[in-house]
């Protein structure tokens, strides 16, 4: 099955206004290659606002970083996936390995959170799902088995229709800001677990994921990722705030 390509900006806790209007000003003027790739923006929340000003005809998705699985209440200093949408969020990333290292994202926390972004206003999110093993995971060959269980966990109530509205994220946590890419065969190992697995639990659901990576993506490395039969994208990080390298990685899609 075609997928079409997605390249995805996690602009973690960086960015500006500034940044904001450079970025749009660049990927406005690319409206042939956004025919062809879908780009979906996850600034800091507050910067959704400035956006969905920028954005709001153009063929480019807001995503939020992450997001509170209660519907509203006393959750001081978190965003509901109503707030989130009303500023123009349509994916949300849950699991990334920053907020299940530094934030508290337990394995249950995070199927809560796919399960809300699901459940949430019959389905007008999608869910960007990170998974992902450490380097001592790596090292002592239980790369296949940690992403086998953090894919079980996340994904136990998720039915085969709720499918259509899954992305997953590949994101070696050795990879992520570090600058250590992994190798586009071993990030194709990887992605073809993935896709397998999603087949024996979905069967046909299955084909419609987008699988990216994460993790250390740059202008010179993402052609040979995304050239793997598995890898239908990218999850970018640090070179999603140079509109250069962004738009380079999206033309490499
Ligand atoms: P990086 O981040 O591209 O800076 O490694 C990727 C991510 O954490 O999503």
């Amino acid at each position: 099955m075609q997928r079409q390509p997605l390249v995805i900006a996690n602009w973690k806790m960086n960015g500006s206004r500034l940044l904001t209007s450079q970025l749009a000003a660049a990927l406005r003027e690319q409206a042939a290659l956004l025919n062809d790739v879908a780009v979906v923006v996850c600034p800091p929340a507050v910067l959704l606002p400035n956006w969905q000003q920028e954005v709001f005809y153009d063929a480019v998705h807001l995503g939020a970083q992450d997001a509170n699985e209660h519907a509203a209440g006393a959750h001081t200093g978190e965003h509901s996936l109503q707030l989130l949408s009303e500023a123009g969020a349509d994916y949300v990333l849950v699991g990334h390995s920053e907020r299940r290292q530094y934030y508290g994202d337990s394995s249950a926390r995070v199927q809560a959170k796919v399960d809300a972004v699901l459940a949430h206003a019959g389905q007008k999110l999608k869910v960007v799902l990170c998974v992902g093993e450490q380097e001592h995971e790596r090292d002592n060959g239980e790369t296949v088995k940690v992403i086998e269980g953090q894919l079980a966990t996340a994904l136990a109530n998720v039915s085969a229709a709720q499918l259509a509205h899954v992305v997953i994220a590949y994101e070696p946590v050795w990879a992520i800001g570090t600058g250590k890419t992994a190798s586009p065969q071993q990030a194709q190992e990887v992605h073809a677990f993935i896709r397998n697995w999603l087949q024996q639990q979905y069967a046909a659901a299955a084909e419609t994921v987008p699988l990216l990576y994460g993790g250390s993506v740059k202008a010179d490395s993402a052609p040979a990722l995304f050239a793997e039969t598995d890898i239908d994208g990218g999850l970018i990080g640090g070179a999603s705030l140079e509109p250069d390298a962004f738009l380079a990685i999206c033309r490499a899609a």
